[in-house]
Formats: structure tokens, C-alpha cells, sequence
């Protein structure tokens, strides 16, 4: 198939912002003797959000269907909210962002944003121990969004309905009591409805080019990938949607280019549907033969060797290493799932790892635009250590600095308003998200598409940016920083702290 020459003709030496490929560590693709990749969300994009609003619909439905009243059908789906890596507090009810180590940054109640004192009387050190999972549940998938916001709506509707009695923990009607916990693990259960009944991927299908982005570079992809290394599909998808899904993306594309399609498992010498990801990374589970003629499992445990073209269902990532030949450490695994593909595949298995973050095509474009308000945020820090500089110990003075934390706070908001209700996903002014820790520490690679990929020549080293510890790094409140061109000004627009937006 001439599919080289058919595609991507910008490609070449010219990568912009939203194309590149950005580095956590150090990696030559000349090591990489196999390539894994997943497929919802990775190969597959689903249309924002279009496929999220399916999703909220569905879920919403349901939750009438099992008893909710009917004055929940009124709510829409709204992108502008909910943030990928929020955390439900499912004893009171409140959505989160929390930084890595569990540091309260936002906190919203229904769709009411909670100042300090009030997050203070729910989390009196604005902490959260998010080692509790049981409490704490982390929305670490795009297929979360959709629950994210129905969540918030009914914290919504149930405050604001009179006909319920707002408590701590929940609501009463009468002699009910509806806990945010119940409430929560009802929307788990929708959620969890949708997806195993084959509900949400049955009006995927139906409507597959409403919902599914059909881009012909990943044919281009997967066959510049074919020539120098091995390739798998490990997905927790089960047969037949994945048989549905890459025969859209990989020969259906390749019709729409003129060229005669191949199957679409030709593309890949190893292909594993129903992994149970992250389980697939730990013990795994039975490997089964799929009859791709049935989607039936064929009966027993597979014992023998790689079939080319054989599609297996479970198994384990020990098992994909066994039958491809290839050790953990020459595998680089492309996923979109922080946990279950990334951290699970790089701590359990030495993979190397490349994050799919889609967000970040919409996070580089306000982060252009909005960055001097982070110069600013950036300038008052050092400012702050100046006033702090010939200070110390014995010092009576108490620097009158609210007008500074006014100005930064005001910044913050501002930042965080421009990516959405719910901010950034990976920051918060000049704090960093539980999500972007995790994506720096697991993450040896990460960009917006897979299809970055094919913006680099498959031996291209990628070097990681030297990162300097604060000891090491240059010191703005110390002696040794004389200097300090952009003070006076900083101190000028800290201490006239205007409201208005610049
Ligand atoms: P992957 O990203 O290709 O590994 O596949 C993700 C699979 O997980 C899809 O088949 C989804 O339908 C399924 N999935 C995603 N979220 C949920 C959930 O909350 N409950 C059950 N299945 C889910
Ligand atoms: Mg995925």
C-alpha cells in the first residue's frame, strides 16, 4: 500500500506547538524494538464533545430510569466545566483538584465554587488523604467527564430542591436519607451500566463518523511503525467494538484515500481486546483465542506461539512480552489513561511510556495567551522574597503583604477561568495538579495525538530539559541576586492591586 506518500504532506521539519512531543526523559526511539498501543482514546479520538454529551445522556437517563426524579432530564451536557484528575469526596459531596501531594486547589459543591473559610470547615487542613480510595475517587479518564458533571448536577439540583433537606452528608425527603456516597456509587453503577451493557459503544457505532475522528495519518503511522519495529493493540475494549472501531479507523480511511484496504489487523503483530488494564500490568488474567469469525472465546487457556493475525482476549503484559519476544524496556507504550496504561505499565513493568493527553492542544493555546498574567503571578513571587530578604529571625517587622496575596489570588482565578470552570488540567496558577505530578513522573513522553509521532524520524533521540533542583537553581531572595530588573515594576503593579483585568 502507497500510503507514504499519501498523507501528511506538512510533515516534514515543521512541527508547531500542538504536533510536538514533549519529554519527561530521555529516550532514542532507536531503542524501541516494539511499539503498544491503546486504543479508546489513542488511536481511536473520540469528538469532544459530542461523544462526552452521548455519554452524559445516557448515564442521566439511566439514573431516571432507577428512580432520580425526572427534573434531572433538564440538565445538558456543559465542556466548560468539568476538568480530567478532579476527585469526588464522595462523604460530602464536593468535586476537587488537588496537587500530588493532596493540597486542596479548587473545591466545588453542585456547580458552587467554595472560598477559603468554607473549604477550611470541610478540610480543616485543606488536605485531603487521597490514599483513601474509598472515599476518594480520582476521575483519571476522558470517559469520566460525563460523570464528573452528572455528579455535580445532582449536588446541584438536590441543594437547590425544596422539597430536600440539606445536611452534612446528604439529603433528607422525609424519612429518606440520600447520602453523597449513595449518590455517587449510583452514578458508578450508571456509568459502569452503560459501558458493559454495550449501550454507549451500540450508538457509537451507529453513528460512528459523529463520534470518532477518522484521521487516514494513523494507517500512515502504524505502516512507517511496521518497517523498523514490532507492533500491538492492547485494549480493554472486547472483540467486537474493537473489530468495529479499527475497522473504521484503518480500512474504511483507507478507502476515503483511494488505496485498497487491508485488514486492519495486517497492521499489527500482535492484538489483545479485554486486557483489564491495570490488572493486564500486574497477574492478568486467563489467555483466551478469539474466534474472529463469532467474536466468540475459544475454550482453554492459549499455551502456544504468536499467530500472526490472531486476535487473544486477558493475558497479561509478561505474556505480550513473552509472545513478541521483547524485554519491558524495549516496549514503549502509547495509552491515554494515566493510571491504568502509564504509571501501572512503567512501575509494575519498566515500559517506556507515552501519555496521550489530548487537552493538550487546548491547554497550549490559552497557556500562549495568557502566560503574561503567569510572568505576573511569577514577578510578585519574587517580589515577595525580596520584602522577606533582610529579615530574619530577630526581625519585629510584620510585612503588610495581603495586598500581594489579594493580586495573586485574583491572577489565579483569572488563569484558571480561562481554561474552564474547573481550570487547567494540569495547573492552578502557579501550582501544579495531582495530574501533571503523576504525568511528569510516568510519563517518558507526552503530547496531544499519537500522531506526533509521525512528526519525528523513528531513530530520533528525545532529550529530556535539564531540571534543576531550588538549591541548584539561580536565587532570587538572596544577596547574590542584586539585580532584580523586573522588581521595581512588579512592585508597582503589587502594590497598586487593581481588580481589573490587564
Ligand atoms: P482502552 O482505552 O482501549 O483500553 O479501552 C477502554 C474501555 O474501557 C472501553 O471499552 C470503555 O467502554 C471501557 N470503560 C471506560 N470507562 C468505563 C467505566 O467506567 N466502566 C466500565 N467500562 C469502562
Ligand atoms: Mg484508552
Amino acid at each position: 500500500m502507497d500510503t507514504e506518500s499519501c498523507f501528511c504532506d506538512d510533515s516534514k521539519g515543521t512541527r508547531n506547538n500542538a504536533q510536538k512531543i514533549f519529554v519527561n526523559r530521555s529516550l532514542t526511539l532507536e531503542g524501541i524494538k516494539c511499539y503498544g498501543f491503546d486504543m479508546d482514546y489513542t488511536l481511536a479520538m473520540y469528538k469532544s464533545p459530542d461523544y462526552e454529551s452521548l455519554g452524559f445522556e445516557l448515564i442521566r437517563d439511566r439514573m431516571v430510569s432507577v428512580g432520580y426524579p425526572h427534573e434531572i432530564l433538564r440538565y445538558t451536557y456543559d465542556p466548560s466545566f468539568p476538568t480530567r484528575g478532579l476527585v469526588i469526596d464522595t462523604t460530602y459531596g464536593n468535586l476537587l483538584k488537588v496537587d500530588s501531594n493532596g493540597n486542596i486547589l479548587v473545591c466545588s459543591h453542585g456547580f458552587c465554587f467554595l472560598k477559603g473559610e468554607e473549604i477550611h470547615r470541610y478540610y480543616p487542613n485543606k488536605f485531603i488523604q487521597r490514599d483513601d480510595t474509598d472515599r476518594f475517587y480520582i476521575l483519571n479518564t476522558l470517559f469520566n467527564l460525563s460523570e464528573t458533571y452528572l455528579y455535580s448536577c445532582l449536588v446541584d439540583f438536590f441543594a437547590k430542591c425544596t422539597r430536600y433537606k440539606l445536611v452534612l452528608k446528604g439529603y433528607h425527603h422525609g424519612d429518606l436519607f440520600m447520602s453523597y456516597r449513595s449518590m455517587f456509587q449510583d452514578v458508578r453503577d450508571a456509568m459502569d451500566f452503560i459501558h458493559d451493557t454495550g449501550i454507549l459503544k451500540d450508538q457509537t457505532i451507529k453513528n460512528i463518523d459523529k463520534y470518532i475522528v477518522q484521521d487516514p495519518n494513523i494507517i500512515v503511522l502504524l505502516s512507517r511503525i511496521k518497517k523498523v519495529a514490532k507492533v500491538f493493540l492492547a485494549t480493554n475494549s472486547d472483540y467486537n467494538y474493537t473489530e468495529a472501531v479499527m475497522t473504521y479507523l484503518l480500512e474504511h480511511g483507507a478507502k476515503q484515500s483511494g488505496d485498497p484496504p487491508e485488514s486492519w489487523r495486517s497492521f499489527f503483530d500482535l492484538i489483545v481486546v479485554d486486557t483489564r488494564k491495570p490488572l493486564f500490568f500486574a497477574g492478568g488474567t486467563v489467555l483466551r483465542q478469539v474466534d474472529t469469525n463469532t467474536g466468540k472465546l475459544r475454550i482453554g487457556t492459549y499455551t502456544g506461539a504468536l499467530k500472526h493475525g490472531t486476535v487473544y482476549s486477558g493475558g497479561s503484559s509478561e505474556l505480550v512480552s513473552d509472545l513478541l519476544d521483547v524485554k519491558g524496556k524495549d516496549i514503549l507504550y502509547v495509552g491515554d489513561h494515566i493510571f491504568g496504561d502509564i504509571l501501572k505499565s512503567k512501575k509494575r513493568q519498566g515500559w517506556k511510556t507515552f501519555l496521550v493527553v489530548p487537552e493538550l492542544t487546548k491547554e497550549l493555546r490559552v497557556w500562549e495567551e495568557k502566560k503574561n498574567w503567569f510572568e505576573e503571578l511569577k514577578g510578585l513571587d519574587i517580589f515577595l522574597a525580596e520584602i522577606y530578604k533582610h529579615l530574619d529571625s530577630g526581625s519585629q517587622d510584620t510585612p503588610d503583604i495581603s495586598s500581594i496575596q489579594t493580586r495573586m489570588k485574583i491572577l489565579t482565578t483569572w488563569m484558571d477561568m480561562s481554561y474552564g470552570r474547573m481550570g487547567s488540567l494540569l495547573r492552578s496558577g502557579s501550582r501544579q495538579t495531582l495530574f501533571a505530578g503523576q504525568l511528569m513522573r510516568y510519563a517518558d513522553l507526552y503530547a496531544a495525538s499519537c500522531l506526533s509521532l509521525l512528526r519525528y524520524p523513528l531513530n530520533y533521540l528525545f532529550m529530556a530539559p535539564p531540571v534543576l533542583m531550588p538549591h541548584e537553581a539561580p536565587t532570587f531572595n538572596t544577596d547574590d541576586f542584586p539585580s532584580a530588573p523586573l522588581t521595581n515594576c512588579q512592585c508597582e503593579q503589587a502594590l497598586s492591586v487593581t481588580n481589573k483585568r490587564p
